[in-house]
């Protein structure tokens, strides 16, 4: 294994100035005047070659760590017959379809066999409870809800009377008895052909109805189009180093994009191995996962690092972590300390990308082919233009010079970016400015085109004259070796008009006392300096998290001065169960 990867790749596109969209774009499949299908680039697509019948997905389940292998073929069939029972249900093309499941087979059948028949699939976590789940109902008006018995039975069945709009709810993962309206889409998939003719869309055609995660408020429904495959088939090759034939586990769940545009799409479009597994986060499990289905690339998430980071690294060093070629993560800023904690526990570094709902796609990354700069989220991919904006007379203007924040702004033009929020136009127009997507974060830009993330515009503190991004001095305070995670907010304060407040976890083995306090305000105040240094630190025994596991500092901070709480549908461990 080596400690870098920065030299393995000649063939990365940074170094093919040709790239354009418009001859990415070139590369899908044409269904005839132009039009394609999502699904098909990452299914059909495969049906003539040797990647049909290469094993697209290892399951393993909550009770086991043995993998069920299903192939390309098999997932095809297995979605063409899911296409097939929607059109037998009347189901017409453009219709929205839900997914309410665990992360078992038949989800990702029912996925692309929706997509395959015209449908708009939209993913929900399953971990949600009835209330965010009804929400979202009303809101996106699906026609086909798909759900396993146990979770109908849960979170569904009381309230599903009141929503004329759904016509039909098929149960995915076996059922004992189908509860009145529904159906068990298992047999009802075993009665229908296994041959479907993938429909042809517009490249602009609605395909995916994602909800945000509701970090800053309530969740807004980005939709996003067929063309976004490309996308996601690029930046898996740019960002993530997905090469055919790789074992490549994504942690996320399909109920967040990442779950769906790299947890479904994008290794499947290049004929990887996706290994999904429907338990959820246990350090020894990961690295028993990690380890027994020799995984290649591996893209997770802060928390989870940080949390295998309090374990310490024996659980780590005990397993045999040796295929591993590529790390990313994504979500939230990756600290410093999390990148050299890979090279030196794993034996390499996590490489940080940054990308959003919106976006559909990453944006900006430590690439392959990119010395990894530790804090910072890398640089554009091929095809992506980004600059730091500030607002100015009419409208935004380009801050030229580096090392100067201001807001992050994307060139419009690349094919996974969101064509609405639904039901919201004036908010969507509200994200643009001329030719620039305005993404509501702050970065800067450094010299060398390298772009470091500051904070959320709606979570940057002022003080005294500064502007503090979160991040920094969270990074600061995890720098100390009992501190596990921290989450920081700015409250009033009549002279600095804002000063910053942190909460902090700790490792098992450290005591929260105030001498541990004095020795974190220390170690802040010395790389940071007084005037960004926490005035505060609070012990907590865990951060408000969402379920897509980015800490909610916006809940932090209404408790803290006692403000509304705002939506919390997307709190882990809110409205669960
Ligand atoms: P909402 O828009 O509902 O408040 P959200 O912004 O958290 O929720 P997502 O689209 O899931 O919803 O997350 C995108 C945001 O996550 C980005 O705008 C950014 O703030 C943060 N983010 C993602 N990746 C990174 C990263 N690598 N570094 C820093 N921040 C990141
Ligand atoms: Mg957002």
């Amino acid at each position: 294994m080596s400690g870098s990867t920065a030299q393995d790749n000649p063939n990365q596109p940074s170094r093919t100035p040709s790239f354009s969209w418009d001859r990415a774009r070139a590369q899908l499949t044409d269904l005839g005047k132009g039009r394609i299908n999502l699904a098909y680039e990452a299914l059909d697509r495969h049906m003539d070659g040797p990647t049909a019948d290469r094993t697209a997905l290892r399951f393993l389940t909550r009770d086991s760590l043995v993998a069920e292998a299903i192939s390309y073929r098999a997932l095809n069939d297995r979605a063409n017959r899911f296409a097939n029972v929607l059109a037998t249900l009347g189901v017409r093309p453009g219709e929205r379809v839900y997914g309410l499941s665990q992360r078992i087979p038949d989800l990702y059948a029912a996925f692309f066999g929706a997509i395959k028949h015209g449908c708009v699939f939209t993913p929900l976590f399953p971990a949600f409870g009835p209330e965010p789940i009804r929400q979202r109902v009303e809101i996106g008006e699906p026609a086909v809800l798909v759900t396993t018995e146990r979770l109908y039975r849960r979170k569904v069945a009381d309230w599903v009377q009141g929503v004329p709009c759904l016509r039909e709810v098929l149960l995915i993962g076996g059922v004992d008895e189908a509860p009145p309206g529904t159906r068990d889409a298992g047999t009802l998939m075993d009665e229908v052909s296994p041959d479907y003719a993938t429909r042809p869309m517009d490249a602009g055609a609605p395909v995916l109805l994602h909800f945000t995660s509701g970090t800053t408020g309530t969740p807004k429904g980005a939709l996003h189009v067929h063309e976004a495959v490309i996308t996601h088939h690029v930046t898996g090759q740019y960002a993530l180093d997905l090469r055919p034939g790789d074992v490549y586990w994504c942690t996320a769940d399909p109920g967040w994009v990442t779950g769906t545009s790299y947890g479904m799409i994008a290794p499947l479009t290049n004929g990887t191995t996706l290994v999904v597994d429907e338990a959820e986060f246990d350090a020894e499990r990961w690295y028993r996962i990690l380890q027994d289905q020799a995984v290649s690339v591996w893209y997770t998430a802060p928390t989870a690092i940080r949390m295998l980071m309090r374990q310490g690294p024996e659980l780590a060093r005990a397993h045999d972590l040796s295929a591993l070629r590529f790390l990313a993560s994504v979500g939230e800023p990756l600290n410093p300390e999390a990148v050299h904690w890979g090279r030196e526990v794993i034996g390499l570094p996590f490489h940080d990308n940054w990308w959003q709902t919106e976006t559909g796609g990453i944006m900006i990354a430590n690439r392959p082919d990119l010395a990894i700069r530790p804090g910072s989220m890398g640089q554009p991919i091929p095809g992506i233009e980004a600059a730091v904006a500030r607002q100015g007379e009419d409208g935004i203007e380009l801050i030229e010079e580096p090392d100067q924040t201001g807001e992050l702004v994307l060139k419009k033009g690349w094919p996974s970016m969101f064509r609405g929020y639904l039901h919201q136009e004036e908010r969507y127009r509200k994200c643009f400015d001329d030719d620039w997507y305005l993404t509501g974060d702050l970065a800067r830009r450094d010299a060398d085109g390298y772009f470091w993330f500051i904070g959320r515009t709606d979570d940057v503190i002022k003080s005294a004259g500064h502007l503090i991004g979160p991040f920094e001095v969270e990074s600061a305070l995890l720098e100390h070796p009992a501190v596990a995670e921290a989450g920081v907010i700015g409250v009033p304060d009549e002279v600095a008009g804002e000063t910053v407040k942190a909460f902090v976890t700790l490792k098992p083995g450290h005591t929260a006392d105030k001498a541990l306090q004095k020795s974190l305000l220390g170690l802040a105040r010395q790389r940071l300096g007084p005037a960004v240094a926490p005035r505060q630190i609070e012990f907590r025994d865990e951060l408000p998290r969402t379920r897509s596991g980015k800490i909610m500092r916006r809940l932090l901070r209404a408790r803290e001065l006692g403000l509304p709480e705002g939506d919390l549908s997307t709190l882990e461990g809110g409205s669960n169960e």
